[in-house]
């Protein structure tokens, strides 16, 4: 794999040249959001200096140049995904928002008795949706356990799936852990018993290039914002046959065929999940985010990030009392960590009183945080700007807040 540039790629974030509290910053919260580009802010200054306008009604020349280039961006992003159709890519606000539209959805195809399963690792935006839909329709939720290293008990998966089981969500990386989970085998398993599965790929995404069809996965949702692209926008991929078997989500314009007080009919896909104006620019940026990261290549990046959390783990060992949550076989660069007799939120908060940006707290996983017996974690995660010698500089400043609070 060809070694990336950092030094020539940290130019292009010109957040990564700021001080936080009068030194360097170092920024370790790339799995909560990503920075930005310039190539991806030159895209959004591009838009509102000189195309800004609604998009798909009008017949002047801004709409059709914005639209153009929004339904673009949906060609990229299907690119990207290796969807067989444009029309299955819906753009959301967020992962949040796909998982919702979703579980919505299945709300008129589930009943008592029906039984949907996640798991023990999911970010809460993946649990509570299908706990809300369970409720509503009477079908149980089950949990996939986990092992004590962070990694999905498959044989106990294949014990909880029948011809009861109608839906499987499980996140393709844990934002808690990093744990990697095999999300081929996970939906293979699914199919056989004729269950339909929903991967977040909220994690995964800016680490490792998912190929729907070669997944065969029935619904795969990203957040523009942890692949270089803005907040509020994302994508949601569903095979061509769900779309069209689920209801819409939200009402509204732009989704419709006719509407009249007696009836509406409803757009064809995408715009049937497409109500009201969209985040426009949002969407041409994450088209911007990814051309950005396809430039360096997800191989490039997986391979570098990976020598980053090597390099991290081990060093992060020479601490005694060092915990570290999630030692999964295959795992992006996220490390979850607490030193013992020490709260997370103090280590995360000395550590920002350096300059260095870590997250603390329970990371919207509190089943991961219940299932180690645990209120939280200190969660350094690295992307593809980050370097060896940030690494050196955190540990050093976590070596000098240890010393403080102990
Ligand atoms: N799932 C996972 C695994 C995540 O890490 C996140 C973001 N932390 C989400 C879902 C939610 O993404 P968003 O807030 O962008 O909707």
């Amino acid at each position: 794999v060809r070694k990336i540039d950092v030094e020539t790629i940290r130019q292009d974030f010109p957040i990564l040249g700021r001080e936080v509290n009068g030194y360097p910053l170092i920024y370790f919260d790339n799995a909560a959001t990503a920075q930005t580009p310039k190539q991806v802010m030159d895209a959004i200054v591009d838009y509102y200096s000189n195309y800004n306008a609604n998009i798909h009604r009008g017949v002047h020349a801004l709409s059709q140049e914005a639209t153009d280039k929004y339904e673009q961006a949906r060609i990229k992003i299907q690119q990207h995904f290796n969807a067989e159709h444009a029309h299955e890519i819906i753009m959301t606000s967020g992962t949040t928002h796909g998982i919702n539209l979703v579980a919505n959805g299945f709300s008129s195809l589930l009943k008592s008795g029906d039984e949907i399963l996640v798991s023990a690792m999911e970010h809460h935006s993946n649990i509570v949706p299908w706990q809300m839909l369970a409720e509503k329709t009477g079908a149980k939720l089950k949990v996939i356990p986990m092992n004590e290293k962070g990694e999905l008990i498959l044989d106990e998966y294949r014990n909880l799936i029948s011809d009861r089981t109608k839906l499987v969500f499980v996140n393709h990386v844990s934002n808690a852990l990093g744990t990697v989970n095999p999300v081929k085998e996970i939906i293979d398993i699914a199919h056989e018993a004729g269950a339909a599965v929903l991967i977040d790929g909220a994690q995964a995404s800016p680490h490792i290039k998912a190929d729907v069809q070669e997944l065969d996965v029935d619904f795969y949702v990203v957040s523009a914002h942890k692949m270089c692209g803005p907040t509020g926008v994302g994508m949601l991929y569903g095979k061509q046959e769900w779309l069209e078997k689920l209801p819409p989500y939200q009402g509204g314009g732009e989704m419709i065929a006719t509407v009249s007080f007696e009836k509406t009919t409803y757009a064809g896909l995408p715009h049937k999940f497409e109500a009201g104006t969209p985040n426009i620019c949002g969407g041409i940026a994450f088209g911007a985010a990814l051309d950005y990261m396809n430039s360096i290549g997800f191989e490039e990046i997986a391979s570098y990030e990976d020598e980053l959390l090597q390099y991290a783990t081990s060093r992060l060992k020479e601490i005694e009392g060092m915990k570290i949550y999630g030692e999964a076989e295959e795992k992006t660069a996220v490390i979850s960590f607490n030193v013992e007799g020490l709260h997370p939120y103090d280590i995360g908060t000395l550590l920002d009183k350096m300059g260095i940006a870590v997250r603390t707290g329970h990371h919207c996983a509190q089943p991961v945080m219940d299932f180690f017996k645990i209120p939280g974690t200190v969660r350094a995660s690295f992307a593809f700007y980050n370097t060896k010698e940030e690494i050196d500089t955190f540990m050093e400043a976590l070596k000098k807040a240890l010393m403080m609070l102990q």
